[in-house]
């Protein structure tokens, strides 16, 4: 169950941030009427979103709502139907290397013999090609990378050893070991320890201070209230797209969650699917953990 306090305040650094980030920066994500799906049935109906650069967007929303998705089309990994997008001046796909983009439920085999080292390191494949083997500058990066997630002294540990958190904290070091531009994030901060999920908020807070865009989805709409500067809350189209301290009002919410929001006084409860489910990929294994999820 998530609670927003529509009382909440931001702190002045948070809105100085904010202003950097909205007036006059670069936009880095743009969508026009963009509608994408799978099949013939639509996940996402005539998105317009432009994300300028230096911003720190949370994109949330019902399970089912088309936040995987929206990240898959920015990522270039799912083409549109309909509209235009462009990723940092150009189609989406083209600035693969200038984007670290971690998946919701990573595809990873959790019994192969790969360490924490190894996994930092993919982060650096795309700028090696096909003959340059890592050098110290890779090592350097991904030493870097693993000390600013708190895992430098696991390095040597499989990933299969790791908890839920510590892999969280892993493939955000491989995203921050490619040094990119963009970061999609897929729920990185879903089902992780209250240290860990604030770790990574100011981890993701500093590369947005440092002018890299960072767009995460999230379940968590107390998360996204208190330490995303923009949110964009979507159900299969944007029902609001602002600063959070604006946008996220009962009636966005409502529309956003329909029924399954739940008003008491300054506060809203999310009744329904605020339980996060890792979503998994067709023939792979979903666990749920509580009650059974309606098939979205
Ligand atoms: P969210 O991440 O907000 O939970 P998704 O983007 O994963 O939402 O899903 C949006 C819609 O697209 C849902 O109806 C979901 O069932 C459908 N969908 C997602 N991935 C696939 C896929 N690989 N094949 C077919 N349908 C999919
Ligand atoms: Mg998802």
């Amino acid at each position: 169950m998530s609670v927003v306090d529509a009382g909440r305040s931001h702190t002045a650094e948070d809105h100085q941030h904010h202003l950097h980030a909205e007036q006059g920066s670069p936009a880095t994500i743009v969508l026009r009427g963009v509608t994408a799906g799978y099949d013939d049935r639509p996940a996402l109906e005539g998105i317009d979103l432009t994300i300028r650069q230096g911003s720190l967007t949370a994109v949330f929303g019902p399970n089912g709502g088309g936040k995987s998705t929206l990240l898959k089309v920015i990522a270039g990994l799912l083409r549109p139907w309909h509209g235009e997008a462009e990723v940092l001046g150009a189609p989406p796909g083209d600035a693969a290397r200038r984007i670290a983009y971690v998946t919701q439920a990573e595809l990873v085999d959790w019994s192969f013999p790969v360490s924490v080292w190894d996994v930092a390191m993919m982060g650096r494949y795309p700028g090696l090609g096909l003959v340059r083997r890592p050098g110290p500058v890779d090592r350097g990066a991904v030493h870097l990378a693993l000390e600013q997630v708190g895992m430098a002294e696991h390095a040597r540990t499989q990933i299969g050893q790791l908890s839920g958190g510590q892999r969280r904290r892993v493939f955000l070091a491989r995203a921050l070991a490619a040094n990119p531009e963009l970061y999609l994030l897929d729920e990185p901060v879903t089902g992780v320890d209250a240290t860990t999920q604030e770790d990574l908020m100011d981890l993701l807070e500093a590369e947005a201070r440092r002018g890299k865009t960072v767009v995460a989805t999230t379940h968590d709409l107390a998360c996204a209230a208190s330490r995303f500067h923009d949110v964009v809350a979507l159900n299969r189209t944007v029902i609001a797209h602002g600063p959070s301290e604006l946008v996220l009002d009962q009636e966005v919410l409502r529309k956003t969650y329909g029924g399954h929001l739940l008003v008491l006084g300054q506060q809203a409860v999310l009744l329904d699917d605020a339980h996060h489910h890792d979503e998994a990929a067709p023939g792979e294994a979903h666990h749920h953990e509580g009650q059974p999820r309606s098939s979205a």
